[in-house]
């Protein structure tokens, strides 16, 4: 078993340095400190920022095979060190060991993509000639990066949604400054030493976990032009309407619904079901947080999901067995807790689960849920699953649609004309056939609507965003 240092340190302009060690970060299913680092203060946030001004011009002069060296040789040194990081994410997040292992082999992926996408920013050439006064004109565009970038990210992947910020600014050759969550900063602080060990322009890179106020700095700075947020729509829009001029990628959250037509595998359906309902106990942007069944197979679906989810292990995160790990913390359980015990006092029937300890909340499925319901429409971030039964498939797209939210939604069907006709009609980043809307592959355009947010990442999505388009006009002399 790989062991954890006491103390990690911050980086600050590349180098490691260790301010102080002010923020105590527990093991989130023991609830003991499990290691410390420091928390940045707003002049070390601005140190970073005039950094990542000075290394904006170095980073964009760099040859796109040196932009594709450093990030191969954090594919080489994560591959390495894969064991180490599986263990932090379990430690820090209370990620179940099988998940924290999953997540890191997406990072390597998303490194893998940025390396192989960084010597491919192509730009176009365009001929001008379309009426009589642009005779003998051409354009030819290409893309330059934005320039020095805020990243902040949130606490569930702690190393991949991070990894799709960090990437995909090398590979574009931007410098960034980012923040990661406090109560797991441990991933993204290891991304920083092994960025540390590549020959990235001084100022190209700062970690700097930071208290709220000093947090303000990656927000409202107008030195950096790009702030790419991942976390709770509340904190996500108000961020948004402090930013000023610069660019804004919203990634937030969502309620997401899946659904089963009544031509489904049902057998299939429940595996993936479970799985993205309860995963990392539902402490997932795209987790299943609605089940809308049709009514020819709604009871049978519901009994098998009632009798799948009893067989989940929780525990220890640590042990290979478990399923349903811990909550972030005892306040996201009890908040939960209180959502569920209110939709049953407003007539909702508790199929399974319900019972609550510390941080560690039963995987809950309910039915007969209030339309109102805090439990149906607001985003639940926890192991709690809602069935809901449809008898026709515009009915099942409109219940889909009444969400304030749209990241992306799942559908089972076998019905080709369904599945266009989903596509079409749901508001949603991205529509999944016949697997959960939790399902993401790494280079894949991902991102939301609505409340969700604006904008995508998949790494080369996102380094459009970290570029600007250039254009250059010529005509014949
Ligand atoms: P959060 O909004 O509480 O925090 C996210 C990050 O913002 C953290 O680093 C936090 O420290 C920071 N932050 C909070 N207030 C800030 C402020 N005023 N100024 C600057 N930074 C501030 O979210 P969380 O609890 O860490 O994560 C869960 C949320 O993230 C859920 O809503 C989930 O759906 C969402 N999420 C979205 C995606 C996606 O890709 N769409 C992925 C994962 C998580």
């Amino acid at each position: 078993m790989p062991t954890l240092k006491d103390t990690y340190p911050l980086y600050l302009n590349n180098k490691a340095q260790q301010p102080n060690t002010d923020l105590a970060v527990t093991d989130k299913f023991t609830g003991e400190v499990a290691f410390r680092t420091a928390l940045a203060s707003p002049e070390i946030i601005d140190e970073a920022i005039a950094g990542a001004v000075r290394a904006a011009e170095p980073m964009a002069q760099l040859a796109s095979y040196e932009r594709q060296a450093v990030l191969q040789h954090c594919v080489e040194r994560f591959t390495e060190r894969f064991d180490e990081l599986a263990y932090a994410l379990c430690v820090e997040a209370g990620k179940p060991i099988k998940d924290s292992e999953g997540e890191v082999t997406r990072l390597i992926d998303t490194f893998r993509i940025a390396a192989e996408e960084s010597v491919r920013m192509y730009g176009e050439v365009m001929p001008l000639d379309i009426s009589a006064r642009a005779r003998g004109y051409q354009s030819i565009w290409k893309r330059y990066p934005i320039g020095p970038c805020s990243f902040i990210s949130p606490f569930n992947f702690p190393l991949n949604l991070a990894a799709h910020k960090i990437a995909p600014a090398i590979a574009v050759g931007c410098p960034f400054v980012m923040k990661p969550a406090s109560k797991t900063p441990l991933g993204a602080i290891i991304m920083g030493e092994v960025l540390a060990e590549t020959d990235l322009p001084e100022g190209a890179f700062s970690i700097l976990p930071a208290s709220r106020d000093g947090a303000d700095l990656f927000t409202v700075d107008e030195r950096l032009k790009l702030l790419s947020f991942t976390g709770s729509p509340a904190v996500g829009w108000d961020l948004k309407a402090r930013c000023g001029k610069k660019k804004v990628v919203l990634e937030l959250g969502g309620n997401a619904a899946v659904v089963v037509d009544h031509d489904a595998d049902l057998d299939d359906a429940l595996e993936r079901i479970i799985f993205g309902a309860f995963y990392q106990s539902g402490q997932s942007c795209i987790g299943v947080q609605r089940i809308i069944v049709h009514e020819d197979v709604y009871d049978r679906f519901r009994d098998m999901l009632v009798a799948k989810t009893k067989t989940l292990v929780a525990g220890d995160p640590k042990d290979r067995d478990t399923f349903i790990g811990p909550m972030i913390s005892e306040g996201e359980a009890s908040r939960l807790k209180g959502w569920i015990d209110e939709a049953v006092a407003g007539g909702a029937t508790l199929l399974t689960g319900g019972g609550c300890k510390g941080n560690m909340l039963e995987a809950t499925l309910l039915e007969g849920v209030d339309k109102d319901a805090k439990a149906l429409n607001e985003e639940a971030f926890g192991p709690l699953a809602i069935l809901q039964k449809f008898a026709d498939f515009d009915e099942a797209l409109a219940e889909v649609n009444r969400s304030t939210f749209g990241l992306q939604a799942g559908i089972f069907t076998r019905d080709l004309f369904k599945m266009f006709d989903a596509w079409d009609r749901l508001e949603v980043g991205g529509v999944v056939i016949n697997d959960v809307p939790s399902y993401r592959v790494d280079n894949m355009p991902y991102g939301g609507v609505k409340d969700s947010g604006l904008g995508r990442e998949g790494i080369k999505f996102a380094m459009e965003d970290m570029t600007e388009i250039r254009n250059l006009v010529i005509r014949r002399g």
